[in-house]
């Protein structure tokens, strides 16, 4: 059993895993606990390229606010941005352009406190503790207010996000709230994990214990979901295919999540 360390505060659940701190374990990091390494090694065992799958998609991420800052973006608001760890949105983007906004959100508490560490002395980002599923809270908050105008655009992440709203959340409905606030010109970066892969498939009930179990969804399903945007070149591909710097892997469906950049035209 796990004892809890400094940096964790008494209301975290740690008996029950948490896909914020699942992701950190398969990234290698070290806020997380013996039910999250749990969760996530039983999934290892029928889908063994699960930590590449993470580590492509935050590569993906990189790329996907690179691109943006190409395009002159300089406000970010990256829903369930995770547990902080290399190369955080804030850390991209300000290399580009000190001047740079992010608002991060997450709903987990270990994420939230971390990534609140790391922001004490930046100005031009914060972390709003929110849930996604309810846009008005965020879009309205004060602390988002206060660092991003919706009157120029902006570059909203829904990255390694999607797949844990449900149908009953209706994430058309979400997406299309979000999109409301953009004003054209501005993106969303999203990527979603695929039920098109059997592996993945398998794996994904090794994750309905946890805080948030996943809503994989085809292909098709996905290219759905962006519908009223204008995707970006080359469309929805796997996260290893999207732009890459270096030629991708020979397999890109072991990345088991479709990417996209979508423009508000
Ligand atoms: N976006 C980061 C990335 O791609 O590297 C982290 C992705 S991690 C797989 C998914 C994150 O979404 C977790 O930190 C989780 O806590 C958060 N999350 C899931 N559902 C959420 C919700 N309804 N509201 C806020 N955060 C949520």
């Amino acid at each position: 059993m796990d004892e809890l360390p400094n940096w964790a505060s008494p209301e975290i659940d740690w008996r029950q895993p948490s896909v914020a701190r699942i992701y950190d374990y398969a990234l290698g990091g070290a806020h997380n606990f013996e039910a999250d390494r749990q969760a996530q090694d039983e999934a290892l065992k029928v889908f063994p390229y699960l930590n590449d799958a993470a580590r492509a998609n935050r590569g993906f991420l990189h790329r996907a606010v690179r691109f943006c800052l190409d395009q002159g973006i300089r406000q970010f608001l990256d829903l369930g941005s995770g547990v902080p760890t290399v190369g955080n949105v804030h850390e991209v983007a300000q290399e580009v352009d000190p001047e740079s906004h992010v608002v991060y959100v997450d709903h987990d508490l270990v994420a939230v406190a971390h990534a609140r560490t790391i922001l004490a002395n930046n100005p031009r980002a914060v972390v709003l503790h929110e849930d996604i599923r309810a846009p008005h809270q965020i879009l309205t908050h004060p602390e988002t207010l206060q660092l991003i105008d919706f009157e120029q655009p902006v570059a909203v992440l829904m990255v390694g996000m999607l797949h844990y709203v449900d149908d009953s959340a209706e994430p058309m409905k979400l997406l299309r709230e979000y999109q409301d606030c953009m004003t054209p010109g501005s993106y969303l970066i999203a990527s979603h994990l695929t039920s098109d892969l059997p592996e993945m498939r398998s794996a994904a009930p090794f994750f309905d214990d946890s805080r948030n179990p996943m809503t994989l969804r085809s292909k098709t399903e996905i290219e759905a979901l962006l519908a009223d945007y204008e995707l970006v070149d080359p469309g929805v591909v796997f996260t290893v295919q999207w732009r890459p710097e270096t030629p991708p892997p020979a397999n890109p469906e072991r990345s088991a999540c479709y990417a996209a950049v979508a423009r508000r035209g």
